[in-house]
């Protein structure tokens, strides 16, 4: 057993706690790693506010992370002690109907699957002060040790910085695959990105590296532009500039819509408004921000009818196993520069310092 530090979230609304924690050996098919540095993602802050009803209390929370395999349970093959690895919240065990389907990326072992938020055999590797503490997607990067099955970990490139590579664990990959992937963006298309967090900016990147000829970046924190322009936006708006809705701005702009349109907010009304400022005929609409769990939204069918696609994405729709290693040799090479996506650097003493750049759209 590991004693280190975790930031716990004890209960819903309440800001995190950095405590002592244990942290069991790895069972058979399980991995521990030593998280050396983690991104923080709105989706843990959704965490925070309760937004998941299947996320039990207490967690520890934390997606993003990047570390070193410190021990391995019996059986496990594919890491050893010392390697480099990225966590994956979107496992892929290789196995199943939708791990063979190569169009497929959503492994049926995902703990999206599995209620609890515990390990697969439904315990948990961490207590702290004597009480069971639940896992996050199974990888709970808030925590100087953490234990993941082995299908929910990929080995990186030695080389490889994981003080910055952290970000391949889900912002970067979600928002890069959703144009690459999901959306797959032609070259010399136009595209709009609904919210420029770390995810959204990630959009603005894989549009660009499609060969988009306009990316049209909608915000309502400006202060979101520059970094935006810097990574490929071609216009910068705010909402707030305008009497029309949005979606007219946007169709007015380009004439019949945009060809692909990404909400990365996670609001009702902007997933239908994204929807609606893609072309009514041949638009694509990917949705990638986060709604609470068991939200409805209400749309004018013929917003359909007429032919538009609506998409969600989780994860940028990678096999993760087999593509983060590969991103992550991409990022060496330099075809991208996710290091731009970092705005502060913290240690786990200040992670609700963290959280409040975070609210605050710093
Ligand atoms: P973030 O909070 O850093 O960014 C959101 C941005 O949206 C901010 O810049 C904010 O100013 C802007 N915004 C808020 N309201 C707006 C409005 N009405 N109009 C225009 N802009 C508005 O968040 P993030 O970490 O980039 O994550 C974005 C979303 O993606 C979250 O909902 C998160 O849960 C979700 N997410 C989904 C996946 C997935 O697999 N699908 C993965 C990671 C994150
Ligand atoms: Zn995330």
């Amino acid at each position: 057993v590991i004693r280190c530090r975790a930031a716990v979230a004890w209960a819903v609304g309440k800001p995190l706690s950095v405590e002592e924690v244990e942290v069991a050996p790895p069972k058979a098919g399980e991995v521990r790693i030593k998280i050396v540095a983690t991104g923080i993602c709105r989706t843990d802050d959704h965490v925070l506010e309760g937004c998941f009803p299947n996320v039990d209390f207490p967690v520890i929370p934390g997606h993003e992370g990047a570390g070193i395999v410190e021990s391995v349970g019996e059986g496990v093959t594919s890491v050893k002690l010392g390697d480099k690895v990225i966590p994956l919240c979107l496992p892929q065990c290789g196995e199943c109907s939708f791990c063979l389907n190569p169009e497929s990326y959503y492994c049926q072992k995902s703990h999206v699957s599995e209620p609890q938020n515990l390990m697969p055999d439904k315990t948990s590797r961490f207590t702290c002060k004597g009480k069971q503490i639940h896992h996050f997607l199974w990888v709970s990067t808030f925590a100087e040790y953490t234990v993941v099955p082995e299908y929910a970990v990929a080995k990186i490139d030695a080389a490889a910085p994981l003080d910055k590579v952290c970000l391949l664990g889900c912002g970067f990959p979600t928002g890069y695959g959703a144009a690459i992937n999901t959306a797959k963006v032609k070259p010399g298309s136009t595209c709009a990105v609904f919210g420029l967090g770390g995810v959204g900016l990630s959009v603005v990147m894989g549009c660009k590296a499609a060969g988009a000829a306009r990316i049209i970046a909608v915000d309502i924190n400006k202060d979101k532009f520059a970094k935006a322009r810097e990574l490929g936006a071609t216009d910068c708006i705010s909402p707030r500039d305008f009497r029309k809705p949005i979606q007219e701005v946007l169709t007015d702009m380009t004439g019949h819509g945009v060809d692909y349109s990404f909400e990365v907010i996670g609001h009702a009304d902007t997933m239908t408004a994204a929807l609606a400022s893609c072309n009514m005929n041949t638009g694509v609409c990917v949705i990638v921000g986060e709604l609470a769990s068991g939200s409805v939204i209400s749309i004018d069918p013929m917003l359909l009818l007429s032919g538009r696609t609506w998409k969600g994405t989780l994860l940028g729709g990678y096999k993760m196993k087999d593509s983060i290693p590969k991103l992550v040799s991409s990022y060496l090479e330099k075809k991208f520069n996710s290091d731009l996506l970092i705005t502060h650097t913290l240690p786990i003493a200040k992670v609700n310092e963290g959280f409040e750049l975070l609210r605050a759209g710093k």
